[in-house]
């Protein structure tokens, strides 16, 4: 779809699956189990959805997936299905993982890194994009590197040591442009040091949410994960961002969600917050306001 100056493709790297309490925090399960039926698991379905952004001169990804590093155990697990990849649709917009010059990262916890390196043929670690700068926030990297005992499964050294071999990483401290029209922030919550995404083109506003608000389950403020290092920072991200996103008409995109991926906020009843979706995969953008 062409979104100003940009051209951006949505990316779906697999499906997975996650406990629904650990996804929904405080919120009962009879709550969130109306919009996210869980499984005989009690596991909710998720998607991993990655950004591309053309730009000129760039191919600029967004989050890099789940990956195909997985054993068995992990993919019973995590339900790990693959109808889609980040390989395979990256093939179906014409570009090869070479031609990827930049890879922003939110975080580093598996589900959003996986996809950066990968175990070929031979079985050797390599990293994905040969030719990216993939840029993530220092203290994220710090924080992946020397994880406490509840993050520890989220952070694989199989996902960050090639990453640090092949010299690729271009440490970040704070908010910043990474490319024209291409900025991040610092939102902290989810993990200390996460980022969103945002894409500016000709008055129109992209944000790209990362684990913020994963799916659109998740727009209201006390919906936080249970994942959370900092709940009460996620919702003092949360509550701001959803009201200008409403007043600006900026376009929201879901990383998590399996359903819908994108969309406009609006005032529903009571004046709550609803989102009205938007198919990225549309050939022209309209903006809502
Ligand atoms: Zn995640």
């Amino acid at each position: 779809m062409k979104f100003g100056d940009y051209e951006i493709f949505l990316l779906e790297d697999g499906e997975f699956r996650l406990d629904g309490g650990a996804m929904f925090g405080v919120v009962p399960r009879v709550l969130w189990a109306r919009t996210d039926a869980p499984d005989d698991r009690n596991r909710i379905r998720l998607a991993a959805n990655c950004l591309l952004i053309k730009g000129d001169g760039f191919n600029a990804l967004i989050d890099t997936g789940l990956g195909g590093k997985w054993d068995d155990k992990e993919r019973e697990m995590f339900a790990v299905a693959e109808p889609r990849t980040l390989i395979t649709d990256l093939a179906r917009v014409d570009l090869h993982p070479d031609e990827i010059t930049h890879v922003i990262q939110t975080h580093l916890h598996f589900d959003h890194v996986g996809g950066a390196t990968l175990i070929d043929a031979e079985g050797t670690l390599k990293i994905q994009f040969p030719n990216a700068k993939v840029f993530v926030q220092k203290g994220e990297w710090e924080t992946a590197n020397d994880p406490n005992p509840r993050d520890r499964r989220s952070y694989k050294p199989e996902n960050l040591n090639p990453l640090k071999e092949n010299g690729v990483l271009e440490l970040i401290e704070g908010d910043g442009e990474i490319l024209p029209g291409i900025s991040v922030t610092v939102t902290g919550g989810h993990t200390k040091h996460h980022q969103l995404v945002t894409l500016r083109s000709n008055g129109s506003t992209l944000v790209y949410l990362g684990d913020l608000i994963p799916t659109p389950s998740h727009l209201p403020v006390p919906y936080v994960m249970a994942y959370d290092l900092d709940p009460e920072q996620t919702m003092a991200a949360k509550a701001p961002l959803l009201e200008e996103a409403d007043e600006a008409g900026w376009l929201l995109v879901f990383e998590h969600s399996a359903g819908v991926k994108a969309g406009h906020l609006q005032r529903g009843e009571k004046g709550r917050l609803e989102l009205v979706p938007f198919d990225i995969d549309q050939t022209e953008y309209t903006p809502k306001n």
